[in-house]
């Protein structure tokens, strides 16, 4: 029985709160325990004296007495013991509470706050008394217990997918409401079912499905908190910054939660299951050895633990390692998982298990497979022991000897159990600030060392105790270090707690900085406000400030001089509620006052101000900070130029940055960076040569920034070597930066090479290499590093997705394409995403698509406006092209020099001159865009096109740069179509002037000289094309059939159903002559002769990929082809009629434009086969298939513009790789579905 006299009288003065402030909040206890004192007179038994408080605080309906329990009560013990998990802390000589109150409604929660306030008692807050020191329920100082296991109600809400939880509920119980109600959702919590919520999830909370989802904490919406003053939060009352602190920093810290309403996450309705033991002599080390390299890095829906232990096996010593898995997937997914990443471990089917997530719960915690998920609902799931547990980072992959080594010092200690949990997947994802849990990208896996025992007494725990703790010091190499880290669920006193009362900053943060790392500070200043006077504490609570003192570090105080709380807490409100007007004029009241609020409340102003834009207002909040000769920390002044670097005010930044008495990296990295991003990429790296200088460190944010400020080659390599040098190379964002940048610097090679040296796989860094590819049009190269991604277990997010949709561009693989399609719809109404996909659909001529994207769209940008206005323009919808750019001027939108681009092609395409003149003349005045080299190739282009060969050579005259080869091949083509030899042979000369090697142009002047039977010129100038090795590019179709891309060339045979393809073509070919088809040999080389020439247009490659798409899809589908080279007339014209003859849907792609074929007409509606027919047979008879480079201008131009419209025309790239084989991106039998589903 524990003397109640001992809890009124004056105590241990070192335990009461120093009175620095004299606040209401102070005054409070003191008045209460003067009145306390006075009811007690009255009184005659100590316990009424308690419980009057009780029920004077709390609601009378529901009594308070009911649940509260003395020391004398029947019930007493049992309701102590019923959750005590550690058998350590439940021995007669364990301090017991002056008495429990076990709440059923929150006013006993606020009367328990209050009263225990007036007793000067302290309160232990327990849910499900999982707390490995006996925390919640132990303490050395007279305390009472507030056992929540009463308030324990599941409400799942299946319409926002949410649950609110009470959080004296257990995770089993959480599983089970959740089963209850839906097969297909799940929370991420622990694996073990009797922990409670209310620890679990305020000190992080992971279990089995961490590396898909994260942690517990990452998944809750909002809180239910009763705070200090008794007060009831919820998140929006509480604000921001207390609902960060308690998704991780221990809510004990900070007030008792109620309830907490979290968001459920999406699990496949079969789930698979393995558990394999392995010994050393069955190769454990080996595995466990292979495992670390691929934990972290494997299929996202991946969970494999390792669990090693000691053993005997035949009465020798062994070591067994246990790998439990979970896998969000079918059996058959996990063994090709398996089989590609880890197939050391040798799993079979057999070892597999398919089962429900809800089952997998109970497998977890071995239960029988059958059990009924009802178990779920004890509370009490496993026999308590005594234990102990301590926890571990690595960071690094063990050597295989070090392994060893600890193996070795396993079986000397007999009993640890090292549980390795891997982590990478979401984890690494999310960044450590987010949350105060800090253990995110960066570890392989955390460790847990147990050691637990059935025998009582101190000599046996102490035996025990001591050696967990010689495990954990030889573990100490391994681990990670400065600070050496520990995961706050698994409480470890050992690594420090607060002395009695009031711990100091300095002290508490020999063990927060181990939990919490860089957080830790931002808890201390959560908690200073939030319970000043430090009512919640225990011995690893956070401290406050205010009852323990100011920090001192260097020359600033964490707690300026001027701190006034009420004035920080008024401000920080208003700036929590975003309400920028009151917050300002409430600035305006603090400097008439002469007062000022602390860092923090400045912090969360000038953040307000940045929600709004509000640049007057920042600028005021500066003036104001500056006030009265007052020198902020380093860190507000960072944040105060932050501030104008978001405004785009880089001068002001500048300004303030110069006057900076210290400046830290991050003051150097906000310059750096800003630079950077304002592309002022010579000041961006003149800063790095200062900073150091100035001797600050850069650090990964540095590199990074600085590293896209590179221009050149020389400077990239410098900084790489440097980077290697002080160990920076594999940060996920140096990595990410040094791939952009070797790629945007046309080194893919190298950008490979930064990629392979990457260990430890994150998205991020597989997101940059496939980004390069896209980019570079290797659509091939991109799709086989995206499929390689997804097999290793990461997820496709926005940027993969972009990358992926570019490079279906460059490859027109529509149905790929389609697939990813499904993925897009997860990032609703993502703008990068909606334009990728719509620029996807018009590079593969799928305008419906596009068009029922963009009509969908809920914002629009620039970009998809003018994506939808090239697109159209390029199908050959110009009118609707031109339409559209109407309608987007209607809207609001401003054109850039894109748009106009599109909208000139769509005149030229249509032949409509006196609309393509004034677009062009007025861009300027109208629109703002100064004509660019690719407009005027547009608008001569669309001279050409009318014949109008002065206007176009005035125009050449006019151009505000000098004219290149596309200049001159417009003209050529113009020349052609009009018959004016002498301009096209000049226009063919300025074309080899420039460019000595163009197939094209020595091709045409051949032809030209052919026509003008200038016989001795045509022998030179083909002599000229054999000396220097210049050959036509062969023309190349390649058409998607069954998941697989099929390539034709001209006269190649290997395709395996050439014959057949050759037969049915003849036959066709027949059928189309009996109509009227005639093969129309103008398209042909000059020196061929009557059959021969027809032979060689009758295998043209877009004639056998026609056949071989008729051949092989269902008349219901569209075939779509893609072309390297323009499309000769007489395929134009075999396809339009075969398209009638077959009724089919034809799309052909070439470097031109695209031709949809249907019902005997196509959208080009002849314009250009019209205009050219006619003079190139009666003038050259020139091949129309002549080279990719004599392509239309205005394409290169389109493609070559457009950064994110991907460059078909470099596609071109492709062609040493054009050879008939299929090239293949996904496995036989397995398709494109395997490949993307994510
Ligand atoms: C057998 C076992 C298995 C475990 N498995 C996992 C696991 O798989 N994953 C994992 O992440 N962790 C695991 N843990 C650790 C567990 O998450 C922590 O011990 C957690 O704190 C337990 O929460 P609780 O409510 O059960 O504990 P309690 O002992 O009740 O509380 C723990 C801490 O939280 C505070 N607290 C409790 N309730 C509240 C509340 N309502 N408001 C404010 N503060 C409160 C307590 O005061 C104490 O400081 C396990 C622990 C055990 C013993």
């Amino acid at each position: 029985m524990i003397a109640f006299e001992s809890l009124l009288f004056p105590r241990d003065p070192s335990r009461e709160p120093p009175n620095l402030c004299l606040s209401m909040s102070a005054i409070l206890p003191l008045v209460s325990i003067f009145l306390v004192q006075v009811l007690m007179a009255a009184s005659d038994s100590v316990e009424d004296t308690f419980l009057k408080c009780l029920t004077l605080h709390s609601d009378p309906s529901i009594p308070i007495s009911a649940v509260t329990y003395f020391p004398n009560s029947p019930s007493y013990p049992s309701i102590l013991e019923a959750y005590i998990r550690n058998l350590r802390f439940s021995s007669p000589t364990t301090p017991k509470p002056s008495f429990i109150v076990a709440p059923t409604h929150v006013s006993h929660i606020q009367a328990s706050i209050i009263c225990c306030q007036s007793f000067n008692l302290e309160l232990r807050i327990r849910s499900g008394g999982h707390d490995y020191d006996g925390l919640s329920y132990v303490s050395e100082a007279p305390f009472v217990v507030l056992d929540m296991f009463m308030l324990r109600s599941v409400v799942v809400n299946l319409e926002d997918v949410t649950v609110t939880v009470d959080s004296g509920s257990t995770v089993g119980e959480l599983y089970h409401g959740i089963a209850r109600r839906t097969k297909v959702h799940a929370f991420p919590a622990g694996v073990c079912p009797s922990v409670g919520v209310g620890g679990h999830f305020s000190g992080g909370g992971y279990g089995n499905l961490m590396r898909r989802f994260g942690l517990s904490v990452d998944h809750v919406l909002d809180a239910v908190v009763v705070d200090a003053q008794g007060k009831v939060l919820d998140r929006e009352s509480m604000g921001e910054d207390l609902f960060w602190a308690i998704r991780g920093g221990g809510g004990a810290s900070f007030g008792v939660i109620v309830s907490w309403k979290v968001k459920l996450v999406p699990v496949p309705q079969v789930v698979t299951v393995f558990r394999v033991l392995k010994t050393l002599e069955e190769g454990a080390t080996d595995i466990v050895h292979h495992w670390q390299h691929v934990a972290d890095n494997i299929h996202d829906g991946l969970f494999i633990r390792v669990v090693v232990s000691p053993v005997k096996r035949k009465g020798q010593k062994t070591i067994r390692a246990k790998l439990n898995a979970l896998f969000l997937g079918s059996a058959q997914e996990l063994l090709d998982v398996m089989a590609e990443r880890f197939p050391q471990l040798g799993l079979v089917a057999e070892q597999c298990i398919e089962m429900s997530w809800i089952d997998s719960v109970l497998f977890w915690y071995n239960y029988p497979v059958g059990t009924s998920v009802d178990v779920l609902l004890q509370r009490h799931a496993s026999p308590e022991k005594f234990l102990k547990r301590k926890s571990d980072y690595v960071q690094q992959p063990i050597s295989k000897p070090a392994l060893e080594g600890i193996w070795k010092k396993m079986m000397e200690l007999e009993k640890p159990v090292l549980t390795f949990n891997p982590y990478g997947g979401k984890m690494g994802e999310i960044s450590d600030v987010e949350t105060p849990f800090p253990h995110r990208a960066g570890n392989i896996f955390k460790i847990q060392y147990s050691v637990s025992w059935k025998e009582d007494g101190e000599d046996v725990a102490n035996r025990y105790l001591d050696l967990i703790r010689k495990m954990y010091d030889y573990m100490t190499p391994y681990v990670s270090k400065s600070p050496r880290s520990s995961y706050l669920n698994y409480r470890d006193v050992d690594i420090g707690v607060n002395r009695p009362g009031n711990a100091t900053y300095a002290e508490a943060s020999v063990w927060g900085e181990k939990y919490f790392k860089r957080n830790f500070d931002r808890l201390v200043e959560v908690k200073t406000r939030v319970d000043p006077n430090n009512f919640f504490r225990y011995e690893q609570s956070i401290p406050s400030l205010v009852a323990s003192g100011p920090r001192i570090i260097g020359s600033s105080t964490l707690v300026s001089p001027r701190y006034v709380p009420t004035e920080t807490e008024s401000l920080l409100n208003l700036c929590y509620r975003r309400d920028l007007p009151r917050a300002m004029h409430f600035l305006d009241a603090m400097e008439r006052r002469g007062v000022c609020a602390d860092a923090i409340a400045y912090s969360e102003l000038i953040k307000c101000c940045l929600a709004y834009g509000a640049v007057r207002e920042g600028k005021r909040v500066h003036h104001h900070i500056f006030s009265n000769g007052y020198h902020p920390k380093t860190f507000l002044t960072n944040t105060l130029i932050n501030m104008y670097v978001k405004f785009n005010l880089l001068e002001e930044a500048q300004v303030l940055f110069d006057k900076m008495p210290e400046r830290n990296v991050v003051s150097w990295t906000t310059m750096i960076s800003a630079y950077s991003n304002a592309r002022v990429n010579d000041r961006a790296m003149r800063l790095l040569v200062f900073m150091l200088r100035d001797g600050v460190m850069p650090n990964m944010f540095t590199f990074s920034s600085v590293l896209r400020s590179c221009e050149r080659l020389s400077d990239l390599k410098q900084l790489h070597s440097w980077i290697v040098k002080v160990g920076l190379e594999s940060d996920v964002f140096v990595r990410s930066a040094l791939i952009d940048v070797y790629s945007k610097l046309g080194e893919l090679l190298e950008a490979l090479n930064v990629f392979r040296e990457m260990v430890t796989g994150d998205s991020v860094v597989w997101n940059s290499i496939i980004a390069a590819f896209a980019q570079h049009s290797d659509g091939d190269e991109a799709l086989r590093l995206y499929k390689r991604m997804r097999r290793a277990g990461f997820p496709a997010d926005q940027s993969t997705l972009t990358s992926v949709l570019r490079a279906c561009n460059s490859l027109s693989l529509l149905e790929l394409g389609r697939q990813a399609h499904v993925h897009v719809l997860k990032f609703d109404q993502d703008l990068i995403l909606n334009n990728a996909l719509l620029d996807m659909y018009c590079k593969c001529g799928s305008l419906e698509d596009a068009k029922f994207i963009f009509d969908r769209m809920a914002k629009k940008d620039v970009i998809s406006w003018s994506t939808m206005i090239n697109g159209l323009a390029q199908n050959g919808f110009s009118m609707e092209a031109i339409n559209l750019f109407e309608s987007m001027k209607v809207q609001g939108s401003k054109p850039n020099h894109i748009t106009i681009l599109g909208v000139l092609f769509a005149c030229s395409h249509a032949g409509l001159v006196n609309e393509g003149w004034n677009y062009f003349r007025s861009m300027k005045n109208l629109y703002g865009v100064d004509p660019e080299r690719e407009h005027y190739g547009c608008m001569l282009d669309l001279l050409g096109r009318a014949g109008m060969l002065d206007d176009m050579v005035k125009l050449i005259h006019e151009m505000n740069c000098e004219p290149d080869i596309v200049t001159w091949r417009t003209l050529l083509d113009a020349c052609r179509a009009r018959q004016n030899v002498d301009l096209a042979t000049y226009a063919a000369k300025e074309i080899l002037k420039l460019d000595p090697q163009d197939p094209g142009a020595y091709v045409l002047l051949s032809n030209i000289y052919a026509v003008s039977k200038r016989w001795n010129d045509v022998a030179k100038v083909r002599r000229a094309m054999k000396t220097r090795g210049i050959r036509k590019e062969p023309g190349c179709s390649w058409i998607e059939v069954n998941k697989q891309i099929h390539a034709f060339i001209l006269g190649d045979k290997s395709h395996p159903q050439i014959d057949e393809i050759n037969r049915q073509l003849n036959q066709f070919v027949y059928r189309l002559t009996g109509a009227g088809y005639v093969p129309d040999t103008n398209f042909v080389l000059q020196d061929l002769e009557g059959e021969q020439r027809e032979d060689s247009l009758r295998y043209h490659s877009e004639k056998l990929a026609i056949v071989f798409g008729i051949m092989s899809s269902p008349k219901e589908k569209t075939i779509r082809i893609w072309k390297n080279l323009k499309i000769c007339g007489d395929c134009h014209i075999f396809a339009k009629l075969i398209a009638k003859l077959e009724q089919r849907h034809i799309v052909i792609r070439d470097p031109i434009r695209y031709h949809h074929f249907r019902d005997g007409v196509c959208s080009c509606a002849d314009i250009y086969w019209r205009i050219k027919f006619a003079a190139v047979s009666l003038l050259f008879g020139v091949n129309m298939s002549v080279g990719l480079k004599q392509a239309s201008a205005q394409h290169f131009i389109l493609f070559s513009m457009c950064p994110d419209l991907s460059s078909f025309y470099s596609s071109n790239s492709m062609m040493p790789e054009a050879k008939p084989d299929y090239f293949r991106y996904f496995g036989e039998g397995k398709g494109v579905e395997g490949e993307v589903a994510g």
